[in-house]
């Protein structure tokens, strides 16, 4: 297509486009996605594989080729005789089926639930189960966005569930388990802090407590200094906002909801809606254990991340195994 005609093409589009609604727009958007071509897998994780150029084993810079198996390049690691492919110890490595990660993959983009991706993949529930949480660990509990401009927080609760867990049935034995899972603040329920900026970077610690210590662990160390924080009335961001050097927005409670036009939490709130709809409806409740992964779920398809990239993070996470 030539210069002049792109630009008059270019123009037609961004007319119709203005003319229309979010949710047009977001089918729009939904097409051209579905135009871009897919890389293979393979062809996506060579590169990255090359770049470290270790064994896999013992971090040895020293292997050869070593044969094929299923098509697939093995190497032979000099230092501890090992072998390896370039998935080994990642956690797409023993997730067979490789062709149907990228539809896998697909299905999280558009956040489907089990049984509709299984469906669409023709893998079982409990395949459908052991993908999802491979695909997510990578990302949870990855909440170093720094957020800086106008940054809006909020925090909600969500109840305590042992989803899925069949074999605790006795509540005292629940109460007994500790770690990370019992992250419980108020009787039965879990508290989240949820934070945006106005370019979209998000983070989304879960709380041991919904307390002042808590939050500024959480958050602190996430924004940077001089921003525009937005917060409701409470006060552990007051202090969070002084010791940033932060200009300190408070929308109190039903008095004030925006101000100058533009200060408001409304985005954060938005989002927190849009999550607790999604967990509690389309996925009907889900475990607490796994909240963290829904959590970084939830972040990568708000950045609007594509199957590559959910991909790509999955394989990543070789580079911290073991740290
Ligand atoms: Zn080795």
């Amino acid at each position: 297509m030539k210069a002049k005609l792109f630009v008059s093409k270019l123009n037609q589009i961004t007319k119709a486009l203005i003319s229309m609604t979010p949710a047009q727009r977001e089918v729009v958007h939904q097409s051209i996605q579905a135009l871009d071509t897919d890389i293979p897998i393979d062809e996506l994780i060579q590169p990255l594989f090359d770049a470290k150029s270790q064994c896999p084993h013992c971090y040895s810079s020293k292997f050869n080729k070593w044969g094929k198996a299923g098509g697939i390049q093995r190497y032979r690691c000099i230092n501890c005789s090992k072998t390896f492919n370039n998935k080994t110890k990642t956690p797409l490595a023993r997730l067979h089926k490789s062709h149907i990660w990228e539809e896998y993959a697909h299905c999280m983009e558009l956040r489907l639930t089990l049984r509709q991706a299984a469906k669409i993949c023709e893998i079982n529930l409990k395949t459908a189960f052991l993908w999802r949480h491979r695909f997510l660990q990578a990302q949870a509990g990855k909440n170093d966005d720094k957020l800086s401009g106008i940054i809006e927080v909020d925090e909600f609760f969500l109840a305590y569930s042992e989803k899925g867990d069949k074999k605790l049935t006795l509540p005292q034995q629940a109460r007994k388990r500790g770690g990370d899972i019992d992250k419980r603040t108020k009787e039965g329920q879990v508290a989240i802090l949820l934070s945006i900026d106005r370019s979209k970077h998000m983070i989304a610690p879960i709380l041991s407590a919904d307390t002042f210590s808590e939050i500024a662990i959480n958050f602190t160390e996430n924004i940077e200094e001089n921003s525009v924080l937005c917060s409701d009335g409470s006060w552990a961001y007051v202090k969070i906002a002084k010791q940033k050097h932060c200009d300190h927005k408070r929308l109190i409670n039903n008095k004030i909801r925006v101000m100058d036009n533009i200060y408001h939490i409304q985005t954060v709130n938005g989002a927190i809606a849009n999550f607790k709809a999604w967990v509690n409806g389309r996925m009907k409740g889900v475990a607490t254990k796994y909240l963290s992964n829904y959590l970084a779920w939830f972040k990568e398809s708000s950045a609007k991340l594509d199957k590559q990239q959910i991909l790509l993070s999955a394989y990543g996470r070789q580079q911290y195994d073991g740290t």
